[in-house]
C-alpha cells in the first residue's frame, strides 16, 4: 500500500515535468508524433517500454534524468547522397544513411543494411534494437546501423563495388575504430565488406579495425560468420534445457536462406534436430526428410555464389516441395527460428505455430515477430527468445573482432567458439534474472529489455545530462 502510493505520488511529480511520462499510452504516443511514419521504430521503442515502465516505476533517478526518453531519441541520424554509375553508364542515386543510437557504454556499433525497403525509420529501429542487445553482449559496444536503399540483387560485382564506395565515400568521416564500427546485415556480406574497407583504407591511408565481418587475409576473425545463427541456436537450447530437453528429434521450422538462416540450420542439424523449412522473400521449401549439412552447403552456395533463389532447391532435392508467395509458420514443428527480417512472424503465424505444438521460437532475425505475435507467445507461455538476446552472437564475435584488431592478433577458432557459447550463456542468465515470472516460466522478452536497458541507463546517470 505505502509503496502504490509513494509510487503514484512520484509519478505525479514527473506528470508535472515531463508530460510523456503519465503513462504507457502518453509515452508511446509522443513517440508516434516525434517520428511520423517510422511504424518499426514506434513498434520497437513500445516493446520495450511496455517492460521497462514497470521495472522504472520505483527508481526516481531514471525518470529525473528521463532515460527511457533520452534512449528512444539517437544521438544522430546522418543522412547522405550515394551516386554510382550502373554498368550500362547510368548514373544512378540512391539515399545512405547511419544512425548512432547510442554510445554511452562503448563505440557505435551495429551492421549495414542494402535493400530496398530501407528507410531512415527502418534504421532508427535497428539502431534502437542494437543499442540493448550490445549491452545484453557483456562487451563495451554502442549501439548503431546504417544503411541503403540500393539493392544488390541483380547488380554486377562492379555495380556493387562501385555502389560501396560511393557510399563509403560520405561514411568514412563518421566513423573509426574508437567511434563507430559497422558491419553487415541484409544485403550487406563479405563481397561489401571488402569493398566498403578496401575504399575506407584508400580514404584515410589507415589499417583500424573500422568494419567487422571481414575477410581472413585482413583482420576478420574466425566464426564470426557463423556466430549470429549458431547463437540463435544455443540460445535456443538454453532455454530448452530449463525444461529438461534439447534439440535432440526436434523439428524445427527456419525462415530466410542467408547469412543467420543457413547457419541456424548448420548448428541445429549438428546438435540433432531435423531443419524442415528455408525461404525467401518469395516463398519457402519444405523439406520434410530433414536437411543435411551437404543441403544447406548447398543453399550457402546458392545464394553466395551463384545468388539464386531458394525456389531451384526442390530441382536439387527431390522429396521437398515449394510454396510460393507463404511463409513457413504453418509446418509443424517444435521449434521456430525467423531468420529473415522484421514483421515476417504475424500474430495469426504465432496462433498456428502455438495451435500445433510448438515449444520454443527463437529469434534469429531483428524485430521478426510483431507486436501482436510476441504478445501471442506471452500469453500462451512457450519459450519465446527476442532477436535481441538470441541473435547478439553475431555482434558479440564482431565485438572480439575488434579486440583481437586493437591487439593486433588472431585467435585460434576453439578459443572463439568457447567465448560464443560463454556469451551466448551469459546474455540467458541476464535474461532469467530479470524476466522470471514464477511457475517455472520465463519472459525472456522482459528480461532482455530490463537487462539491457539497466546497463546502458546506468552509464548515462554517470554522465549527467549530455
Ligand atoms: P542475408 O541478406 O544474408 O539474408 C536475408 C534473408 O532474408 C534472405 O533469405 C532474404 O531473401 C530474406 N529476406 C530479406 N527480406 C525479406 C523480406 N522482406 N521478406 C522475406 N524474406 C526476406 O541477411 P542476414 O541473414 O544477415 O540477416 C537476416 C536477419 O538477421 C536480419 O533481420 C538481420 O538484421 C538479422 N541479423 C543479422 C546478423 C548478421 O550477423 N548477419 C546479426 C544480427 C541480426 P531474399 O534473398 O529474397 O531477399
Amino acid at each position: 500500500m505505502r509503496a502504490a502510493s509513494r509510487s503514484n505520488r512520484f509519478m505525479g511529480e514527473c506528470a508535472m515535468a515531463v508530460s510523456d511520462h503519465v503513462d504507457l499510452n502518453g509515452f508511446v504516443e509522443g513517440v508516434k508524433k516525434r517520428n511520423p511514419g517510422q511504424p518499426e521504430f514506434v513498434q520497437a521503442v513500445q516493446e520495450v517500454a511496455e517492460d521497462i515502465f514497470d521495472f522504472i516505476q520505483d527508481k526516481e533517478a531514471y525518470h529525473r534524468e528521463q532515460i527511457l526518453r533520452r534512449i528512444a531519441e539517437p544521438d544522430r541520424v546522418i543522412s547522405f547522397r550515394v551516386c554510382w554509375e550502373d554498368d550500362a553508364g547510368n548514373i544512378r542515386v540512391q539515399r545512405g544513411w547511419r544512425v548512432q543510437n547510442n554510445n554511452s557504454i562503448g563505440p557505435y556499433k551495429g551492421g549495414i543494411r542494402f535493400h530496398p525497403s530501407v528507410t531512415e525509420g527502418t534504421l532508427k529501429f535497428l539502431a534502437f534494437e542494437q543499442t540493448f542487445k550490445n549491452a545484453l553482449t557483456g562487451l563495451p559496444m554502442g549501439g548503431g546501423k546504417g544503411g541503403s536503399n540500393f539493392n544488390p540483387k541483380g547488380k554486377s560485382d562492379r555495380e556493387v563495388m562501385r555502389f560501396c564506395q560511393s557510399f563509403m565515400n560520405e561514411l568514412y568521416r563518421h566513423i573509426g575504430a574508437d567511434i563507430d564500427v559497422p558491419a553487415g546485415d541484409i544485403g550487406v556480406g563479405a563481397r561489401e565488406i571488402g569493398y566498403m574497407f578496401g575504399q575506407y583504407k584508400r580514404l584515410t591511408n589507415e589499417f583500424t579495425g573500422v568494419l567487422t565481418g571481414k575477410g581472413l587475409e585482413y583482420g576478420g576473425s574466425l566464426i564470426r560468420t557463423e556466430a549470429t545463427g549458431y547463437g540463435a541456436t544455443y540460445f535456443l537450447l538454453n532455454m530448452l534445457k530449463t525444461k529438461g530437453e534439447d534439440l535432440q528429434g526436434k523439428v524445427a521450422v527456419i525462415s530466410g536462406s542467408g547469412n543467420v538462416a543457413t547457419h541456424a540450420a548448420e548448428k541445429v542439424t549438428m546438435l540433432g534436430g531435423k531443419v524442415v523449412t528455408l525461404s525467401d522473400s518469395d516463398g519457402f521449401v519444405h523439406d520434410p526428410a530433414g536437411m543435411t549439412q551437404e543441403k544447406i552447403n548447398w543453399v550457402k552456395q546458392l545464394k553466395n555464389v551463384r545468388r539464386g533463389r531458394i525456389s531451384e532447391y526442390v530441382d536439387a532435392f527431390p522429396g521437398s516441395s515449394y510454396h510460393a508467395d507463404k511463409t513457413p509458420w504453418g509446418v509443424p514443428c517444435d521449434v521456430a527460428l525467423p531468420c529473415a527480417t522484421q514483421n515476417e512472424l504475424l500474430g495469426a503465424d504465432a496462433r498456428l505455430l502455438v495451435a500445433n505444438g510448438c515449444k520454443a521460437v527463437s529469434e534469429g532475425a531483428n524485430m521478426p515477430t510483431d507486436l501482436e505475435g510476441v504478445h501471442v507467445f506471452k500469453d500462451a507461455r512457450i519459450l519465446f527468445a527476442p532477436g535481441k538476446a538470441a541473435n547478439a552472437g553475431g555482434v558479440a564475435v564482431s565485438g572480439l573482432e575488434m579486440s583481437q584488431n586493437s591487439a593486433r592478433i588472431s585467435w585460434k577458432e576453439e578459443e572463439l567458439q568457447r567465448l560464443l557459447i560463454d556469451i551466448m550463456d551469459g546474455i540467458h542468465a541476464r535474461c532469467m534474472e530479470y524476466g522470471q515470472q514464477g511457475g517455472g516460466y520465463c519472459d525472456y522478452v522482459k528480461g532482455a529489455n530490463i537487462a539491457g536497458f539497466k546497463k546502458v541507463a546506468d552509464a548515462m546517470l554517470a554522465y549527467g545530462v549530455v
